[in-house]
């Protein structure tokens, strides 16, 4: 029997925020580096957060070194800010997305399916947005998060490693499922041989996410049955 191992990304797929990540990163990056960049129109999605911090100081004229020197130091902050922005923000879990993973609890119990989490938020911010919109993130068996890598193909393999180690042995690509909303998921889906789920919650329409050739592209999570039937491929 196929075990499949189905990756969730956060934003925009599981959950839609507004506002308090852009507050909350803005700043963690002036107390540690006096500086923001261009944060108010830059966009995001699909970046990691290390991605997304690494750009906008350069964007701001940072050197490397410098801008590496103290990453760790801008994460330690965000995660420290961002609990206390957030209190009282509005945020609420994308259509369908809890229905769904109450099925796929079930298939984790069978021990036909292993749910994970790919997702450029650090690993304290990925559960605290989830837990904030009721996810019961136990389900989660393992993750690649924004602290794992750079950028999403590096999360992608950091994922497929975690996922062949649960397995006991080297997991085929078409054996994991990433789900998520930006041509940046396509492609780290791609990068490892993963099949991939897309869904028109985020930034992209179905037309333009398809030109990225997605396996399947769905309006939201709510066609759960289908979704599921996708997922087993
Ligand atoms: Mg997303």
């Amino acid at each position: 029997m196929t075990r499949y191992f189905v990756f969730f990304d956060v934003d925009e797929t599981l959950v839609y925020q507004k506002g308090s990540v852009r507050a909350a990163m803005a700043l963690a990056l002036h107390q540690v580096y006096g500086e923001t960049g261009p944060i108010d129109d830059f966009v995001m999605d699909g970046k990691t957060d290390w991605q997304i911090f690494g750009e906008l100081l350069a964007l701001a004229g940072l050197p490397q070194d410098v801008i590496s020197g103290k990453l760790k130091q801008v994460f330690d902050a965000y995660c420290r800010i961002y609990p206390q922005i957030a209190q009282g923000d509005s945020i609420e879990a994308c259509p369908g997305a809890a229905q769904l993973l109450d099925i796929l609890a079930k298939e984790v119990q069978e021990g036909k399916m292993t749910l994970g989490l790919l997702t450029g938020n650090l690993e304290p911010i990925a559960y605290a947005k989830l837990h904030a919109v009721g996810i019961d993130t136990g389900v989660f068996e393992l993750g690649a998060f924004g602290n794992d890598g750079r950028d999403r193909i590096t999360l992608a393999q950091v994922a497929r490693e975690r996922a062949s180690r649960v397995l006991g042995s080297e997991i085929q690509g078409e054996d994991i499922v990433i789900i998520g909303d930006t041509p940046h998921d396509i492609r780290c889906a791609q990068a490892i041989g993963a099949r991939v789920i897309v869904t028109s919650t985020g930034r992209y329409s179905l037309t333009e996410l398809r030109t990225y050739q997605p396996t399947f592209g769905f309006p939201d999570l709510t066609p759960v049955e289908a979704i599921v039937r996708a997922i087993k491929g």
